[in-house]
């Protein structure tokens, strides 16, 4: 009886929104004007990024460029499969130098207008140059597959591609952390001490069998912290990135750490993998449909003329890059969801409340605090900090006697408080 009053009492004294907003109201005046303006302007970049896809796409069909580049791929060898591989890298090529200036003012002058950016223009060009080899390498080998199913089944391609496209991404998702990533960043084992033996207490708590933690440069880019799991069997991995060790402390390490493992423990990368081959199946189906159309229409002045010509490809990127816009927003929805999952997974798992609140407080630099509910439905591929810090405070109203004693009332946790 007496157990039961002394825990309603310690929930009925730990007032959730005042917790809330006493996190909230630590982003103020120009910083607070300047996160907002920085996850607005984000807004619109997908509807633009698509326009100019959509422009440098015309251009290769309206001077030919296309048609050239087939009849060049042609010219040099008559293996059929071979074709569009060769196609790919005037394609993929060209395609990079028409959108870099718009690359440019996203990746690189946006980033330091803001303030995001370690980066100097050498550095971000060797990235660029980086990620464009890898970009030719992946176009060649999915236009090869593409190309083939299209050329063997005329009738079913749309069927056919959805399953290549849905076996390439898989494939891409464990190989990039293997092969990808370490081509931008460096991952060096974590430093024994009492952060990592805090991380792998949590990871083993929750059976994730693992005993490999690494650190990530990432500063070498941005000033964003972040972390994940990754991996299947004998190659699961714990990565923390630089930004999060050198910016946060224990209490906020475990707070990410615990989101991750949730990500992880979820199955959210097969989960998205799924949904992935949905919207591609439509994006598939609408271009089945979509694409001989406008061949017929339009292929005589293009100098393409059959979809299974590879010069049709820029052609099929226009009809995914219009559908992208409202399959972005839908996708956003479905990524938001499932971080909202890792976050309440994050919570039992940390067991941290205030370092999770400290977190979305840091996460808020570059997202917009507190969005209009259309605002947070619409745009944002995380919940917003204020939706995270009132998470954090409606677990720790709940879980108040389970907490150190001096953390069982309203607080605001900064990096520099040493916790736990
Ligand atoms: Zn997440």
């Amino acid at each position: 009886m007496s157990l039961m009053l002394a825990a309603a009492s310690a929930a009925q004294g730990f007032d959730v929104e005042a917790a809330t907003r006493a996190y909230l109201d630590t982003l103020q005046g120009a910083a607070r004007a300047k996160s907002d303006a920085y996850f607005e302007g984000g807004y619109w970049l997908p509807l633009w990024g698509a326009l100019v896809g959509i422009i440098s796409y015309w251009i290769m069909l309206r001077f030919r460029w296309s048609a050239k580049w087939s009849g060049w791929a042609d010219r040099v060898t008559k293996r059929k499969w071979l074709q569009p591989m060769l196609y790919a890298l005037p394609f993929t090529l060209i395609g990079a130098l028409l959108t870099l200036p718009w690359s440019l003012y996203t990746d690189y002058f946006r980033e330091h207008q803001y303030g995001m950016s370690n980066q100097n223009l050498a550095e971000w060009f060797k990235e660029f140059g980086i990620m464009l080899g890898v970009g030719i390498v992946t176009t060649a080998i999915f236009l090869a597959i593409i190309y083939a199913v299209i050329r063997k089944s005329p009738k079913r391609w749309w069927l056919w591609g959805t399953v290549a496209t849905a076996v390439l991404s898989a494939i891409m998702i464990l190989v990039a952390p293997v092969f990808i990533e370490p081509l931008l960043n460096k991952y060096t084992p974590m430093q024994a001490g009492p952060v990592r033996d805090e991380i792998l207490r949590i990871a083993h708590e929750q059976k994730i069998p693992t005993n490999d933690v690494y650190v990530v440069d990432a500063s070498k880019q941005t000033k964003r912290i972040s972390a994940n799991v990754a991996g299947i069997g004998p190659t699961i991995r714990i990565a923390l990135n630089d930004n999060l060790l050198n910016r946060s402390n224990l209490a906020g390490i475990k707070a990410v750490m615990g989101h991750e493992m949730g990500h992880y423990k979820l199955h959210h990368i097969q989960k998205l993998l799924a949904y992935l081959t949905i919207l591609s199946l439509i994006g598939f189906l609408i271009t089945y449909w979509v694409v001989p159309k406008l061949l017929a229409r339009h292929g005589e002045q293009w100098g393409v003329r059959e979809v299974s010509d590879p010069g049709s490809a820029p052609v099929f990127m226009i009809v995914l890059a219009i559908l992208g816009v409202p399959g972005g927003i839908l996708f956003n929805s479905v990524i938001r969801h499932h971080e909202s999952e890792a976050d309440a997974f994050g919570l039992e798992a940390a067991r941290e409340p205030d370092g999770f609140a400290m977190t979305a407080m840091q996460l808020s630099e570059y997202r917009k605090i507190e969005p209009a509910a259309w605002e947070e439905l619409l745009f944002y591929d995380h919940p917003s900090g204020r939706t995270r810090v009132h998470m954090a405070m409606e677990w720790k109203a709940k879980h108040l006697d389970e907490l150190p004693p001096e953390q069982r009332k309203i607080m605001v946790m900064t990096p520099e408080m040493k916790a736990n």
